[in-house]
């Protein structure tokens, strides 16, 4: 490097010191210097690789959590176990789901311990449908209550905050968990969706979304009933296409689908240059 020019010596100093570090592209990917930014690519690795082989990841059956998605190729592909052509995905928000998921279970397990009194169940395995179990957040033994955590961005808060409230499979879930606690015979008067502002700086925005699950007298609702006769009506006609997928006599395109940018960003079928490459995958709501 040569001579600097005669700047004062302070901003000489902090010239030497910006030359000396490594080129601003490479800080600015991630790291303060060129060992920073390969060192982060290591720890980056490890996360990836261990989200990669995590149960969720791995889990070959379709949970509650995604049998009330709108659209029925997304539901059709998964069941038939076509690979993923979505390679945008990012594992950062379901690892901080995972790990803020953990840390409420132990909140109210300890809340438990604290009053002597087993209000809270958390973790538990339910079956709403036999090729689809799952594990519920949490069951209130005071409320009769099934209450899912969801720890979401700003704009996903202001959705389950909004007039119509949270998506449809957000409730699906919730109605099939509180259908797995009555298959357990515990009752459930309602489901609830407790909704923390996961980028926030505090708990302020906590938002509870609530939906009447069963009478008074235990009997479930007829609109709960109604949809989830639905649903399982989907979920059949679904496992028919995504059987009709494995025995190749379709493909997945031929599956009727429903685009919505929220929906397609996150499916693993999304491939915007399928409308022009006609290639694997679905290009959502992008038209050839
Ligand atoms: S990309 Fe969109 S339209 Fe295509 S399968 Fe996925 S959710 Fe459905």
């Amino acid at each position: 490097m040569g001579a600097l020019p005669a700047y004062p010596p302070a901003v000489q100093q902090s010239v030497a010191e910006f030359m000396s570090a490594a080129p601003s592209s490479v800080r600015a990917l991630s790291g303060s210097s060129a060992w920073a930014s390969t060192y982060s690519t290591t720890l980056r690795r490890v996360i990836h690789e261990h989200a990669a082989r995590a149960p969720r990841t791995l889990q070959s059956y379709l949970g509650p959590s995604e049998l009330g998605a709108v659209c029925d190729r997304q539901v059709a592909g998964k069941m038939a176990a076509l690979p993923a052509t979505n390679h945008v995905s990012d594992p950062w928000p379901s690892i901080v789901g995972t790990a803020c998921h953990a840390w409420a279970a132990e909140a109210f397990e300890a809340d438990n311990a604290r009053s002597g009194v087993l209000r809270w169940v958390a973790e538990q395995k339910v079956t709403p449908h036999p090729n689809h179990p799952g594990t519920a957040d949490l069951y209130d033994a005071v409320e009769h209550a099934v209450v899912d955590h969801k720890f979401l961005g700003e704009s996903s808060l202001a959705k389950v905050r909004s007039a119509a409230g949270p998506p449809r499979h957000y409730v699906v879930q919730l109605l099939l968990y509180g259908l797995g606690y009555r298959n357990l015979g515990l009752p459930v008067r309602r489901v609830a969706l407790a909704a923390y502002p996961r980028t926030a700086a505090s708990l302020d925005g906590l938002y509870v979304w609530e939906r009447a699950f069963a009478d008074e007298h235990g009997n479930v609702l007829p609109d709960v009933v109604e949809l989830l006769t639905e649903v399982f009506a989907q979920t059949e006609q679904r496992r028919a296409w995504a059987d009709e997928i494995v025995a190749g006599r379709q493909g997945l395109l031929d599956v009727s689908a429903d685009p919505s940018a929220d929906e397609c960003y996150f499916c693993p079928f999304y491939r915007p240059q399928a409308a022009r490459d006609g290639g694997t995958g679905c290009p959502g709501s992008v038209s050839a």
